[in-house]
């Protein structure tokens, strides 16, 4: 007889746990065997014992928490069926951000996906989201409500190069995430041709090596010097969407301030930043993309970790699809979410 899935897989303080393997995926406090998704903080954090992730994950952790951030890691090969205790793990691309990947835990008759975070639009910087046939799947919700609707990256990033050709004294400061959504930026804009040095803030400097390193191609990069600020003009600068309002940003002569994120689609949001040119760029799901990948896995029954729940658990039964809300906490992309935000802020005010 097939095992229920809450036996293969439960939750714990730490997170989603695999009894029979003895290990949990993306745990949010250190345990002693931690599988992980992806390199987001929400995701990957310091002090575990054994982690198990693909190499590209592996590096970034390494990168961001130092060499010494667990006890041992091994690498998983994407594809590749590892064995622990009586469950068979898989890991496959989830088209996030470099390295990442969902995790397919097997036993039976009965196989989970836990899909981290996911997303299906095209990405010059990662591999592409593949379907794997399931029996639960495990997702997120960061824009699961129908009116979210992300366009294509590539016609936001055209927007930023119409504005930079518009203005050509002014400095365009782009916000992006430091893992994967400035890297997507940056890979963007050479692929529309756009050759410039892109100046970055020193916080996006590491990644950014390393995505180069693993032969990404964002191009000539060059870190942002303090007294070079104001000759700057013209010129593409990236930084941690935070760094927008800082002071640090008034240096630049007469700046027009960018930030990409999915969040960008709710106008009010982009004008409380105080955010000239919004560009929705996500790496995350939106709601077409979450309701076409729980119908391609072929699952019965979806767990839904956290973000925009009950729409999603909603429709899961219009479908006649098993859904239930996890109510995870400590998830909240560093990538896309915006815990400062406050509850009915979350929601646009009209589809764009
Ligand atoms: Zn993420
Ligand atoms: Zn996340």
């Amino acid at each position: 007889m097939a095992p229920r899935p809450t036996d293969l897989l439960t939750l714990t303080r730490e997170g989603l746990y695999c009894p029979g393997g003895d290990f949990h995926v993306d745990p949010v406090r250190p345990v002693p065997r931690a599988l992980i998704t992806h390199g987001h903080a929400d995701h990957a954090r310091a002090g575990h014992g054994r982690v198990l992730a693909t190499a590209e994950t592996l590096r970034i952790m390494a990168v961001r928490y130092g060499e010494a951030f667990c006890e041992s890691r091994q690498e998983a090969a994407l594809g590749a069926t590892l064995r622990l205790g009586d469950v068979a793990v898989r890991f496959a691309p989830a088209g996030h951000v470099l390295g990442s990947a969902q995790i397919a835990i097997e036993r039976a008759a009965c196989r989970i996906v836990v899909s981290g975070d996911y997303k299906r639009a095209p990405d010059p910087t990662c591999l592409p989201f593949e379907v794997v046939p399931c029996d639960v799947f495990i997702t997120e919700a960061t824009f699961g409500l129908p009116v979210f609707r992300h366009p294509d990256a590539r016609a936001e990033v055209r927007r930023l190069l119409a504005s930079v050709r518009l203005f050509p004294e002014r400095t365009h400061i782009v916000g992006a995430y430091a893992l994967g959504k400035a890297q997507r930026v940056m890979a963007l804009l050479r692929e529309e041709g756009f050759e410039a040095p892109i100046y970055l803030h020193g916080a996006m400097e590491k990644l950014t090596d390393l995505y180069r390193r693993e032969g990404i191609p964002v191009g000539e990069t060059i870190k942002v010097a303090a007294a070079e600020r104001p000759k700057l003009g013209g010129r593409i600068v990236i930084c941690p969407p935070s760094a927008i309002q800082d002071l640090w940003s008034r240096k630049f002569p007469d700046p027009v301030t960018a930030f990409a994120s999915g969040w960008m689609q709710v106008r009010a949001r982009a004008r409380q930043k105080g955010v000239e040119l919004p560009l929705v760029i996500s790496d995350h799901s939106d709601w077409d993309a979450l309701c076409r990948t729980i119908r391609d896995t072929g699952a019965g029954e979806v767990w839904v970790t956290h973000g925009q729940e009950d729409a999603l658990v909603h429709w899961c039964g219009t479908q006649g699809i098993r859904a239930r809300p996890l109510h995870m906490l400590g998830y909240g992309d560093e990538g896309e979410a915006e815990p400062d935000a406050a509850p009915g802020d979350r929601l646009p005010e009209a589809a764009a």
